[in-house]
Protein backbone atom coordinates (compact mmCIF):
# COMPACT_ATOMS: atom_id res chain seq x y z
CA UNK A 1 0.00 0.00 0.00
CA UNK A 2 1.76 3.31 -1.21
CA UNK A 3 -0.71 5.98 -1.80
CA UNK A 4 -1.33 8.22 1.65
CA UNK A 5 -4.80 8.02 1.84
CA UNK A 6 -4.94 4.34 1.56
CA UNK A 7 -2.52 4.15 4.21
CA UNK A 8 -4.51 6.43 6.58
CA UNK A 9 -7.56 4.76 6.00
CA UNK A 10 -5.90 1.36 6.50
CA UNK A 11 -4.69 2.84 9.98
CA UNK A 12 -7.91 3.82 10.69
CA UNK A 13 -9.49 0.61 9.42
CA UNK A 14 -7.18 -1.76 12.22
CA UNK A 15 -8.00 1.22 15.03
CA UNK A 16 -11.35 0.44 14.77
CA UNK A 17 -10.86 -3.60 13.91
CA UNK A 18 -8.46 -3.48 17.33
CA UNK A 19 -11.19 -1.56 19.02
CA UNK A 20 -13.62 -4.10 18.14
CA UNK A 21 -11.45 -6.81 18.76
CA UNK A 22 -11.42 -5.43 22.64
CA UNK A 23 -15.19 -5.17 22.66
CA UNK A 24 -15.10 -8.82 21.70
CA UNK A 25 -13.21 -10.51 24.57
CA UNK A 26 -14.44 -7.84 27.32
CA UNK A 27 -18.35 -9.00 26.02
CA UNK A 28 -17.66 -12.11 27.38
CA UNK A 29 -18.13 -11.26 31.05
CA UNK A 30 -20.12 -8.16 29.74
CA UNK A 31 -22.50 -8.72 26.93
CA UNK A 32 -23.13 -5.14 25.93
CA UNK A 33 -20.00 -4.79 24.77
CA UNK A 34 -21.42 -6.97 21.88
CA UNK A 35 -23.28 -3.61 20.69
CA UNK A 36 -19.81 -1.55 20.09
CA UNK A 37 -18.27 -4.47 19.44
CA UNK A 38 -20.35 -4.96 16.28
CA UNK A 39 -20.17 -1.70 15.86
CA UNK A 40 -16.39 -1.28 15.66
CA UNK A 41 -15.64 -4.10 13.79
CA UNK A 42 -17.99 -3.20 11.20
CA UNK A 43 -16.69 0.24 10.49
CA UNK A 44 -13.54 -1.36 10.29
CA UNK A 45 -13.87 -4.14 7.61
CA UNK A 46 -15.32 -0.77 5.42
CA UNK A 47 -12.48 1.31 5.95
CA UNK A 48 -10.48 -1.62 5.21
CA UNK A 49 -12.52 -1.70 1.77
CA UNK A 50 -12.06 1.49 1.41
CA UNK A 51 -8.59 1.98 1.57
CA UNK A 52 -8.05 -0.76 -1.06
CA UNK A 53 -10.27 0.92 -3.25
CA UNK A 54 -8.16 4.36 -2.20
CA UNK A 55 -5.44 2.58 -3.32
CA UNK A 56 -6.73 0.63 -6.67
CA UNK A 57 -7.87 4.25 -7.85
CA UNK A 58 -5.57 6.66 -6.26
CA UNK A 59 -4.70 7.92 -9.48
CA UNK A 60 -7.79 8.41 -10.77
CA UNK A 61 -8.95 10.97 -8.52
CA UNK A 62 -9.95 7.95 -6.06
CA UNK A 63 -13.18 7.44 -7.91
CA UNK A 64 -13.60 3.80 -6.29
CA UNK A 65 -13.65 5.67 -2.89
CA UNK A 66 -16.64 8.57 -4.24
CA UNK A 67 -19.54 8.41 -3.28
CA UNK A 68 -21.86 8.44 -5.83
CA UNK A 69 -23.72 12.14 -5.39
CA UNK A 70 -24.34 14.98 -8.10
CA UNK A 71 -22.99 18.01 -6.12
CA UNK A 72 -19.22 16.39 -5.31
CA UNK A 73 -18.26 15.64 -8.75
CA UNK A 74 -14.25 16.37 -9.06
CA UNK A 75 -12.23 16.74 -5.59
CA UNK A 76 -8.76 18.20 -5.89
CA UNK A 77 -6.36 15.76 -4.61
CA UNK A 78 -5.73 18.39 -1.70
CA UNK A 79 -9.32 17.98 -0.72
CA UNK A 80 -8.95 14.26 -0.20
CA UNK A 81 -6.79 14.72 2.58
CA UNK A 82 -9.31 15.81 4.56
CA UNK A 83 -12.41 12.41 4.15
CA UNK A 84 -14.97 13.08 5.72
CA UNK A 85 -17.76 9.92 5.77
CA UNK A 86 -20.10 12.00 3.03
CA UNK A 87 -17.64 12.08 0.60
CA UNK A 88 -17.00 8.33 0.28
CA UNK A 89 -19.09 5.23 -0.92
CA UNK A 90 -21.88 3.79 1.29
CA UNK A 91 -22.34 0.26 2.02
CA UNK A 92 -24.10 -0.71 -1.20
CA UNK A 93 -21.12 1.42 -3.38
CA UNK A 94 -18.51 -0.14 -1.74
CA UNK A 95 -20.44 -3.63 -1.92
CA UNK A 96 -20.57 -3.34 -5.97
CA UNK A 97 -17.24 -2.14 -5.82
CA UNK A 98 -15.40 -4.90 -3.97
CA UNK A 99 -17.52 -7.30 -6.08
CA UNK A 100 -16.31 -11.35 -5.69
CA UNK A 101 -12.88 -10.60 -3.57
CA UNK A 102 -14.99 -11.45 0.05
CA UNK A 103 -17.50 -13.42 0.65
CA UNK A 104 -20.96 -10.74 1.17
CA UNK A 105 -22.67 -13.95 2.35
CA UNK A 106 -21.09 -13.47 5.64
CA UNK A 107 -20.97 -9.43 6.02
CA UNK A 108 -24.85 -9.25 4.85
CA UNK A 109 -26.00 -10.76 7.86
CA UNK A 110 -23.52 -8.76 10.35
CA UNK A 111 -24.75 -5.63 8.49
CA UNK A 112 -28.02 -6.59 8.89
CA UNK A 113 -27.48 -7.71 12.97
CA UNK A 114 -25.79 -4.24 13.05
CA UNK A 115 -28.64 -2.36 12.00
CA UNK A 116 -31.41 -4.30 14.61
CA UNK A 117 -29.33 -3.50 17.08
CA UNK A 118 -29.00 0.15 16.81
CA UNK A 119 -32.24 0.05 18.31
CA UNK A 120 -32.50 -2.71 20.59
CA UNK A 121 -30.12 -5.45 22.05
CA UNK A 122 -31.56 -8.26 24.54
CA UNK A 123 -28.40 -9.31 26.35
CA UNK A 124 -28.73 -13.55 27.24
CA UNK A 125 -30.94 -14.11 24.29
CA UNK A 126 -30.54 -14.39 20.74
CA UNK A 127 -28.75 -11.14 20.51
CA UNK A 128 -25.72 -11.93 22.03
CA UNK A 129 -25.46 -15.92 20.20
CA UNK A 130 -26.08 -13.92 16.77
CA UNK A 131 -23.28 -11.21 17.96
CA UNK A 132 -20.67 -14.36 18.05
CA UNK A 133 -21.43 -15.85 15.43
CA UNK A 134 -21.72 -12.87 13.13
CA UNK A 135 -18.25 -11.14 14.46
CA UNK A 136 -16.64 -14.42 14.02
CA UNK A 137 -17.55 -14.24 10.35
CA UNK A 138 -16.30 -10.92 9.81
CA UNK A 139 -13.12 -11.77 11.38
CA UNK A 140 -12.34 -14.74 9.02
CA UNK A 141 -13.54 -12.07 6.21
CA UNK A 142 -10.94 -9.31 7.49
CA UNK A 143 -7.89 -11.70 7.83
CA UNK A 144 -8.68 -12.78 4.10
CA UNK A 145 -8.86 -9.31 2.94
CA UNK A 146 -6.00 -7.82 4.08
CA UNK A 147 -3.89 -10.87 3.83
CA UNK A 148 -5.08 -11.25 0.42
CA UNK A 149 -5.71 -8.46 -1.20
CA UNK A 150 -3.47 -5.57 1.26
CA UNK A 151 -1.10 -7.72 1.01
CA UNK A 152 -0.88 -7.08 5.11
CA UNK A 153 -0.36 -9.55 7.53
CA UNK A 154 -2.87 -9.77 10.15
CA UNK A 155 -0.56 -11.21 12.50
CA UNK A 156 2.13 -8.41 11.96
CA UNK A 157 0.04 -5.16 12.20
CA UNK A 158 -2.63 -6.05 14.96
CA UNK A 159 -1.80 -6.05 18.23
CA UNK A 160 -0.83 -9.44 19.97
CA UNK A 161 -3.56 -9.33 22.36
CA UNK A 162 -6.29 -8.60 19.22
CA UNK A 163 -4.42 -11.02 16.84
CA UNK A 164 -4.74 -13.57 19.81
CA UNK A 165 -8.59 -12.55 20.05
CA UNK A 166 -9.18 -13.02 16.50
CA UNK A 167 -6.66 -16.18 15.96
CA UNK A 168 -8.87 -18.15 18.29
CA UNK A 169 -11.80 -17.88 16.76
CA UNK A 170 -12.74 -21.04 15.13
CA UNK A 171 -13.13 -20.43 11.23
CA UNK A 172 -10.12 -18.03 11.58
CA UNK A 173 -7.95 -21.11 13.30
CA UNK A 174 -9.26 -23.29 10.65
CA UNK A 175 -8.31 -21.31 7.50
CA UNK A 176 -4.55 -20.96 9.89
CA UNK A 177 -4.48 -24.38 9.75
CA UNK A 178 -4.91 -25.32 6.33
CA UNK A 179 -1.99 -22.33 5.28
CA UNK A 180 0.33 -24.04 7.32
CA UNK A 181 -0.02 -27.38 5.31
CA UNK A 182 0.35 -25.95 2.44
CA UNK A 183 3.58 -24.03 3.54
CA UNK A 184 4.57 -26.60 5.06
CA UNK A 185 4.10 -29.21 2.40
CA UNK A 186 5.52 -27.02 -0.20
CA UNK A 187 8.90 -27.21 1.11
CA UNK A 188 11.35 -29.82 0.15
CA UNK A 189 12.26 -32.36 3.14
CA UNK A 190 14.43 -35.27 3.02
CA UNK A 191 11.86 -37.74 4.50
CA UNK A 192 8.59 -36.13 3.90
CA UNK A 193 7.34 -37.52 6.58
CA UNK A 194 9.09 -34.67 8.29
CA UNK A 195 6.28 -32.42 7.32
CA UNK A 196 3.67 -34.47 9.11
CA UNK A 197 5.48 -34.28 12.32
CA UNK A 198 6.16 -30.42 12.19
CA UNK A 199 2.09 -30.67 11.24
CA UNK A 200 1.28 -32.56 14.08
CA UNK A 201 3.83 -32.93 16.88
CA UNK A 202 4.64 -28.90 17.22
CA UNK A 203 3.70 -27.10 20.38
CA UNK A 204 4.75 -23.38 21.12
CA UNK A 205 7.05 -23.63 23.93
CA UNK A 206 6.08 -19.74 24.10
CA UNK A 207 2.37 -19.65 23.71
CA UNK A 208 1.44 -23.17 23.44
CA UNK A 209 -0.30 -23.26 19.71
CA UNK A 210 0.27 -25.95 17.53
CA UNK A 211 0.48 -23.91 14.19
CA UNK A 212 3.60 -23.27 13.28
CA UNK A 213 4.52 -22.10 9.46
CA UNK A 214 7.19 -21.17 7.25
CA UNK A 215 8.59 -18.02 8.14
CA UNK A 216 8.05 -16.42 4.45
CA UNK A 217 10.75 -13.59 5.04
CA UNK A 218 13.43 -15.92 4.47
CA UNK A 219 12.29 -17.07 1.05
CA UNK A 220 14.16 -20.69 1.49
CA UNK A 221 12.65 -23.73 -0.19
CA UNK A 222 14.29 -26.36 1.89
CA UNK A 223 12.86 -27.57 4.87
CA UNK A 224 16.32 -27.89 6.47
CA UNK A 225 17.29 -24.77 5.64
CA UNK A 226 13.81 -22.69 6.23
CA UNK A 227 12.85 -20.37 9.62
CA UNK A 228 10.06 -21.00 11.13
CA UNK A 229 6.73 -18.69 13.08
CA UNK A 230 4.47 -19.45 15.13
CA UNK A 231 1.10 -18.09 14.23
CA UNK A 232 -0.17 -17.38 17.55
CA UNK A 233 2.49 -15.60 19.33
CA UNK A 234 4.84 -15.01 16.13
CA UNK A 235 8.02 -16.65 17.66
CA UNK A 236 10.43 -17.27 15.20
CA UNK A 237 12.34 -20.88 14.93
CA UNK A 238 15.33 -22.36 13.05
CA UNK A 239 15.05 -25.63 11.70
CA UNK A 240 17.16 -27.09 14.59
CA UNK A 241 15.64 -25.08 17.21
CA UNK A 242 12.06 -26.75 15.62
CA UNK A 243 13.06 -30.15 15.90
CA UNK A 244 14.14 -29.65 19.26
CA UNK A 245 10.30 -28.99 19.96
CA UNK A 246 9.15 -31.79 18.21
CA UNK A 247 11.66 -34.61 19.43
CA UNK A 248 10.48 -35.00 22.61
CA UNK A 249 7.09 -35.98 21.46
CA UNK A 250 8.13 -38.68 19.27
CA UNK A 251 9.25 -42.07 20.99
CA UNK A 252 11.08 -45.42 19.90
CA UNK A 253 8.80 -48.29 19.41
CA UNK A 254 11.40 -50.80 21.29
CA UNK A 255 12.53 -48.45 24.57
CA UNK A 256 9.59 -45.67 24.58
CA UNK A 257 12.00 -43.25 25.22
CA UNK A 258 11.66 -39.40 23.56
CA UNK A 259 13.98 -39.13 20.55
CA UNK A 260 16.53 -36.76 20.53
CA UNK A 261 16.71 -33.88 17.77
CA UNK A 262 19.53 -35.31 16.06
CA UNK A 263 18.22 -38.50 15.51
CA UNK A 264 14.47 -37.31 14.00
CA UNK A 265 15.59 -38.85 11.06
CA UNK A 266 16.34 -42.23 11.86
CA UNK A 267 13.41 -42.01 14.20
CA UNK A 268 11.09 -41.34 10.90
CA UNK A 269 12.67 -44.21 8.91
CA UNK A 270 12.78 -46.87 11.49
CA UNK A 271 10.65 -45.92 14.39
CA UNK A 272 12.92 -46.37 16.55
CA UNK A 273 15.80 -44.25 18.91
CA UNK A 274 18.99 -43.99 17.37
CA UNK A 275 20.39 -47.24 19.81
CA UNK A 276 17.78 -49.34 18.74
CA UNK A 277 17.79 -48.61 14.97
CA UNK A 278 21.36 -49.48 15.46
CA UNK A 279 20.89 -52.71 17.29
CA UNK A 280 18.50 -53.76 14.96
CA UNK A 281 20.38 -53.11 12.12
CA UNK A 282 23.01 -55.28 13.76
CA UNK A 283 20.56 -58.18 14.23
CA UNK A 284 18.65 -57.90 11.17
CA UNK A 285 20.73 -55.44 8.71
CA UNK A 286 21.48 -57.27 5.13
CA UNK A 287 25.33 -55.71 4.05
ZN1 LIG B 1 3.69 -19.23 20.04
ZN1 LIG C 1 14.89 -47.10 21.81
Amino acid sequence: MNDPIAKRLFQNAIDSVELGLEDFRLAKSDPRRYVSATRNVFAGMLLLFKSWLAEESAERNYDLLRAETKEVKKLPPEEWADISEAKTAGFGEIKDRIGSKVDWGRIDKLHDYRNRIEHAFISGGHGESDAVRYLAQAFLVIRDFMKNEIGEDPARRLSLDCWNTLFNEQDVHLQEELERDDAVDNLGWIDSDFAELVKHEFRCPNCGSEIVTVNDVTKEAEGEKARYICRKCGKDFSYDELCAVISPRCHCSVCDDSIDPDELLIYLETGMCGWHAHIWEKEFGTD
